[in-house]
């Protein structure tokens, strides 16, 4: 199984910048979130290879030793969180020089510590303004509670292979053009345990392990975007008796809203006003994330006018300060007039001598900022 280029994953180039990964990363965190595309199958796989190159690529220490190593770096553990043994993933060339030393892919000496686990949790636009604690039910292996990881009958205790004496290796010498070399493999009569379990516990027929749905309590904190991680040290799978558990990963996926579209910490909303409210001016209320607040709209304004209420975004992580909320307003014209209506306007249009033609330079001199603006965010 060959690996793709994180970058490519990602779709961005090998000197992108942090802020262009980070958002190539958010769009396709949003595009194969498992929760949003229950009906694909595919989607969860490529999410996961998204999340495991973003892993990469957002950290400077990660990226510099993938950029010189690539996938083959011995030294990061690139297993997109499978967690144990995981050398399974070396390409191309490597693969003999560590065949020699490590024993073909198969199993690290020692006990291995557990598997780390991920959950997907979509949440809502006000949850992620207010932070939330949710329950998890997180399906889990556990240490097995009747023999307490051992994998033997209660009264029973494993024995120690009597083939590599409890190493869980053998050593073969092997000539070759290198000269004489040690060749180690895992032991073939106990699987690289090292013990040979008689009689196995009944619960977890020699495992050491018992599946379960375990229940936890996770803190969301306020702030929290699509794709942010929360870890969970030694939430996840149970390790081999004396290794610790791995740990749990909860990846956040906040919905879209009917109302709001964030970037980061701002949020954005367009809100109707009449165009007797953008030709006199008035007060309106715009709906917030924390409730209603009043919004002066001046004399004359143009449509599509943005205006900032400070503060009233998204709160940032880990700090007291919040982004802006920016409000277009969209002027609407007056439909199904009655006779009366229509001919008040008429005089109006008379009194003020509206000459369209002439009018549209001063027109857009007028709404060139505010179109400007717009298009900055649509
Ligand atoms: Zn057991
Ligand atoms: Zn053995």
């Amino acid at each position: 199984m060959s690996k793709r280029d994180f970058y490519e994953v990602l779709g961005v180039s090998k000197n992108a910048s942090e802020d262009e990964i980070k958002k190539a990363y958010r769009k396709l965190a949003r595009k194969y979130h498992p929760d949003v595309n229950k009906d694909d199958p595919s989607a969860e796989a490529k999410f996961k290879e998204v999340t495991e190159a973003y892993e990469v690529l957002s950290d400077q220490e990660k990226r510099a030793r993938y950029d010189q190593f690539g996938h083959a770096d011995p030294g990061a553990g690139f297993g997109g969180g499978a967690g144990a043994g995981g050398f399974g993933d070396f390409g191309g060339g490597f693969g003999d020089i560590f065949d020699m030393f490590f024993g073909g892919g198969g199993r690290q000496r020692g006990p291995r510590r557990g598997a780390d686990l991920q959950y997907n949790l979509q949440i809502s636009l006000e949850d992620a303004f207010r932070g939330i604690e949710r329950e998890l039910d997180i399906p889990r292996t556990e240490e097995c509670p009747t023999c307490h990881g051992s994998g033997a009958k209660p009264g029973t205790h494993p024995q120690t292979c009597s083939v590599c004496r409890g190493t869980g290796m053998q050593e073969q010498v092997v000539n070759t053009p290198l000269g004489r070399m040690v060749n180690r493999r895992p032991c073939t009569a106990c699987g690289g345990d090292g013990q040979i379990i008689k009689d196995p516990c009944n619960e977890c027929r020699g495992e050491g392990k018992v599946k379960v749905r375990k229940r936890i309590n996770v803190k969301i904190p306020a702030g929290v975007d699509t794709g942010n991680r929360i870890r969970i040290s030694g939430g996840g799978e149970a390790g081999d008796k004396g290794a610790p558990p791995g740990d749990l990963y909860i990846v956040i996926y906040v919905q879209e809203h009917e109302f709001f579209e964030r970037d980061g910490d701002d949020l954005f909303c367009r809100v109707p006003i009449s165009f007797v409210q953008a030709a006199l001016g008035d007060e309106i209320e715009v709906q917030t994330l924390d409730g209603k607040v009043k919004l002066r709209i001046p004399e004359g304004t143009q449509t599509g006018t943005s205006f900032r209420l400070r503060g009233k975004g998204m709160p940032q992580l880990n700090s007291s300060r919040h982004g802006d909320q920016h409000v277009r307003v969209v002027v609407l014209t007056p439909t199904d007039l009655t006779e009366k209506q229509k001919d008040l306007l008429r005089q109006l249009g008379d009194e003020i001598g509206v000459k369209p033609n002439e009018q549209q330079k001063t027109f857009f001199e007028k709404v060139k900022d505010a179109a400007k603006d717009a298009l900055n965010w649509d």
